[in-house]
């Protein structure tokens, strides 16, 4: 007996499902889609219990007479696309004709809708039309869904937490509105408005709405073209920069995409501009000819495939660049006051030695509190001149290194002299040493910071002023979430209005940090990683840590200072390298240096 059949409708509905609503807001894209579609110039969203329960999409697009209403629910029915010729040119958000029968097929769905002449309902429960009726509604169109996968269990489980799910909703509405700035856009759950747009157009703004007014107030504007290509959006002060991918938004003829070679293109015009593994935010827009843009390439169209390729990432690339370079530029050249000109000057000198007596040679000088050694100077300034310049060093491998070993190493070094505000110049039996003040700090705040982690934080110190954090809709919507994983740290962040959270007290070990970019980073890392364990979070709080410590580079240090770091660093397990792997320190043995002024 012959085996094969044709799949019902309802089947292959629900198979579409899969792919095309996965979750709420996927629900979401494909009803905000159609209201674009349709024209519309204010398109709510309403979603209750992160959307599981319900949501209503509303628009006062064109609306749809009795007739396309119903044909709406058909599986591929779509009044977008008629011919060949016109799949590969699109203009619309949708033309696969499906996303309406799938929702139908795996919730309770009713339409409410009016094309200007007459309004229509119609209801749809797990695939069975229910009722098609005249009603009276404003023009424009209304769709509930509601119960969504109730009746099938294996999708229902794949749903997450309401707050993850809204997140992810109002995540996608950020970047709506900002692929469509002419549109104004409302977002609420449980009846609370959390996020809405003016439409006016200014993506500016949306900016702001987003990220607060630091970083929308400098952000850069840029425009380029080519043949083929016209480019235009803001690219974010490199300062503002994040631990992520996720703030580059891209859209291609305002449609939202995902694509890895564009973002690697932002990337490197950023380059110079950006340490590695921090990203920029960027809203990039691009304009192509339909026609050389295949968006047909997954259901949920969020990916596409793209003739003259090359050239686009190119013109991405100089003109982000460009923009970076003429804004960044006018910052450089503005005059220094007179003060400063001859401190710099001063850096060229020979470093300033400390004229202390000289000391006799000691072994042990730590113990002794490092008295100062003060070699004659016009050593000093050669070695300075000299020595820098010349590659033929020795770098220390920790790797290779025994815990505490840096005792004795540390414990016999005796403090020259301070270079460049940056390193510290000492001696010891084998020769010259020099220890890199910043990475030597970092290094050492890193293992505290590590053993402050593994216990319970007890210690704390109440903020005066509490410091306010600008954040997205997103981030508040999983606050409870947030606030239970960062507990064990010490940390706890206190909703505050509509779009900002505030920190009103730190534990103790947080104080040498860049507060408001840990803080940041953490939340990033939050949108990012949907579920976050422990054992991450620590790894990444830490990781994180080392990289806003606020321990600066140039700084004079006095004597006692330089042999503080010295005694911090000795304590250290793994003394010779900072948390990124940098060198902490570096002999040059006086091998080497007979070696370089040639004595054999
Ligand atoms: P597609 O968008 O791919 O055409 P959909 O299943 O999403 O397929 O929608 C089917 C059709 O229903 C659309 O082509 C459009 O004509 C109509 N439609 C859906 N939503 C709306 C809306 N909000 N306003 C007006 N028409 C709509
Ligand atoms: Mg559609």
């Amino acid at each position: 007996m012959s085996k094969i059949q044709v799949l019902s409708e309802h089947l292959t509905n629900m198979i579409a499902a899969g792919e095309v609503v996965e979750r709420p807001a996927g629900i979401v894209k494909e009803c905000v889609e159609n209201s674009i579609d349709a024209g519309a110039k204010v398109i709510e969203v309403e979603a209750f219990q992160g959307g599981i329960e319900k949501l209503i999409i509303t628009d006062d697009g064109s609306g749809m007479d009795p007739v396309d209403a119903k044909m709406a629910f058909m599986r591929h029915a779509t009044s977008k696309i008629h011919s060949q010729e016109e799949l590969f040119n699109i203009h619309t958000m949708g033309f696969r004709g499906e996303a309406l029968p799938s929702i139908a097929s795996v919730a309770h769905v009713d339409l409410e809708t009016n094309d200007g002449n007459t309004g229509t309902h119609i209801e749809y429960d797990y695939g069975k039309l229910v009722r098609e009726e005249s009603c009276s509604c404003p023009l424009g169109t209304s769709i509930t869904i509601s119960g969504l996968f109730l009746k099938t269990p294996a999708r229902f489980k794949h749903l997450k937490s309401i707050s993850y799910e809204f997140s992810i909703i109002a995540d996608l509405i950020n970047k709506m509105a900002l692929s469509h700035p002419e549109i104004r856009f409302k977002l609420s759950h449980e009846g609370r408005l959390v996020f809405q747009t003016s439409g006016n157009g200014n993506l500016q703004e949306i900016l702001y709405q987003m990220y607060g007014r630091e970083v929308a107030k400098e952000a850069i504007s840029f425009e380029g073209k080519n043949d083929d290509f016209l480019i235009s959006g803001y690219a974010v002060q490199p300062k503002f920069n994040r631990a992520t991918k996720y703030f580059m938004f891209i859209t291609m003829n305002s449609r939202l995409i995902r694509s890895i070679p564009i973002q690697k293109a932002i990337l490197d015009a950023y380059s110079s501009y950006l340490p590695s593994q921090r990203f920029p935010i960027v809203v990039l827009d691009i304009k192509a000819d339909a026609q050389l843009v295949d968006v047909n390439v997954h259901p949920n169209k969020w990916e596409i495939r793209l003739s003259k390729q090359n050239e686009l990432l190119e013109l991405i690339k100089t003109t982000i660049r460009s923009a970076l370079a003429n804004a960044l530029q006018t910052v450089k050249i503005q005059p220094k006051p007179k003060q400063q000109h001859f401190v710099q000057q001063e850096i060229k000198f020979p470093i300033p030695v400390q004229e202390t007596p000289k000391p006799k040679k000691v072994d042990h000088v730590i113990d002794q509190g490092f008295s100062s050694y003060t070699p004659p100077k016009q050593t000093t300034s050669s070695i300075q001149e000299e020595v820098i310049s010349y590659p033929s060093y020795h770098k220390i491998e920790a790797e290779k290194e025994e815990e505490n070993h840096g005792y004795e190493f540390f414990h016999h070094l005796r403090v020259i002299g301070q270079l460049k505000e940056s390193y510290i110049l000492c001696e010891n039996n084998e020769g010259l040493v020099i220890i890199d003040q910043h990475a030597a700090q970092e290094r050492y705040h890193y293992e505290q910071l590590i053993d402050a982690l593994n216990k319970p934080v007890r210690d704390f110190q109440p903020l005066m002023v509490p410091i306010q954090l600008h954040v997205q809709p997103a981030i508040l919507a999983q606050l409870d979430t947030i606030n239970e994983k960062i507990q064990p740290f010490g940390l706890s962040f206190e909703a505050f209005g509509n779009d900002s959270l505030l920190v009103r007290q730190i534990p103790l070990w947080f104080q040498d940090v860049h507060q408001e970019d840990f803080f940041m980073d953490l939340l990033d890392y939050f949108m990012q990683n949907r579920k976050v364990d422990m054992e991450a979070l620590r790894k990444h709080v830490i990781a994180t840590m080392a990289c806003h410590s606020s321990i600066r580079f140039h700084r004079a240090l006095s004597h006692q200072e330089m042999v503080q770091v010295i005694l911090d660093l000795q304590k250290c397990k793994q003394p010779y390298h900072c948390p990124h792997g940098r060198p902490t320190v570096i002999t040059f043995s006086d091998k080497d240096l007979r070696k370089e002024f040639e004595r054999g």
